[in-house]
């Protein structure tokens, strides 16, 4: 059942050697469908993999989940939900899109679209931080891309740079949504979910992890407003703006929102940052609030411009 439901169908030209007839075959995509190539990363509970479609030439990257090891590790659920979320999200910009799904006897398998560029972390590490200019054009493909999926009802719960891949044109996609909350449309209204559905599972990575999740074991929506808050920082600093040597002292510095803006962080990201990174989550920046905020004066998020630009040359910050 769990291939049937994201199966392709294909329509394949047979040619009869005897008779010359062609007639059109259906023919469901399969791993013989595809080469397979380097590993692109390793993930929890999966190996991503470069695949090209015998057929096309176009390069996919396919994610590889044993289903023995998932069965044992208790994870299967988790990949049902990464699989809904990913298909309710398809052909969303800012988002990596599910092209279907297939398993043999050992394994599942996602086919997803590549992302030759690699994830956020790694072009932050490499120039060690990011310009105004190009965390403005980053950020804001992030807060549109999570604006995006709360409004089609999915929390996504582990935003972090990591989970942030980058396209050909180095356009984000967000990926992982294996911890993703899915909220059903509330009963009595057509297309709006219960953002503030209570969850209570604790998932997430320590340094993005919301206040509100460690104290009161409450999160909704607002959780992946924070971890933008820490990306934003990140951006600029280098670093999260809660990192300790153990995830127990990180857990310490989020309780109490302890950080430190570093020497020269400019003055607008701060102030939007410090609108983020609040305790309470009522009273922290909503998300047409942060699209409102100075450090945004120049981008417009209604006409799909910030999706258009082409991407700056990436420059680190530079007090
Ligand atoms: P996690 O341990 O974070 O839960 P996971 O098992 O859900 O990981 P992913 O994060 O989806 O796995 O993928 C693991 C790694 O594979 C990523 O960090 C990234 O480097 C690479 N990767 C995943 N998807 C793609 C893609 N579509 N294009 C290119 N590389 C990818």
């Amino acid at each position: 059942e769990w291939a049937e439901r994201g199966a392709a169908k294909i329509l394949r030209e047979v040619t009869n050697p005897e008779t010359g007839k062609t007639t059109k075959h259906v023919v469901k995509k399969g791993i013989k469908d595809f080469i397979f190539g380097d590993t692109l990363g390793d993930g929890s509970y999966s190996t991503v993999l470069l695949a090209t479609s015998k057929e096309s030439g176009k390069k996919y990257a396919v994610k590889v989940l044993s289903k023995e090891y998932l069965i044992r590790q208790k994870k299967v659920k988790y990949v049902n939900i990464e699989k809904s979320a990913l298909q309710r999200l398809n052909n969303s910009r800012g988002i990596i899109k599910l092209f279907f799904t297939f398993q043999d006897e050992s394994s599942l398998y996602f086919l997803l679209e590549y992302a030759p560029n690699g994830d956020f972390l790694s072009v932050m590490k490499k120039f060690g931080s990011l310009s105004e200019e190009c965390a403005c054009y980053y950020a804001a493909q992030i807060i549109d891309s999570i604006s995006l999926l709360h409004s089609r009802g999915i929390i996504h719960r582990d935003m972090k740079p990591e989970n942030i891949l980058l396209d050909k044109n180095m356009k984000i996609k967000l990926t992982d949504f294996g911890t993703a909350k899915i909220l059903d449309p509330e009963p009595d209204s057509t297309d709006s979910f219960d953002l503030f559905s209570r969850s209570k599972s604790f998932v997430g990575t320590a340094e993005y992890v919301s206040p509100e999740l460690l104290n009161d074991n409450y999160v909704d929506f607002r959780c992946d407003i924070w971890a933008f808050g820490c990306i934003l920082f990140q951006m600029i600093a280098g670093k999260p703006p809660f990192k300790a040597t153990n995830e127990y002292l990180t857990f310490q510095k989020v309780m109490k929102v302890q950080y430190a803006f570093t020497a020269g962080f400019p003055l607008v990201i701060r102030d939007l940052v410090k609108g983020i990174l609040v305790k309470q989550p009522d009273q922290r920046l909503t998300i047409p609030q942060i699209q409102k905020h100075h450090f945004f004066k120049d981008v417009n998020f209604k006409d799909g411009s910030i999706w258009e630009r082409p991407a700056p040359e990436i420059q680190p910050y530079k007090v």
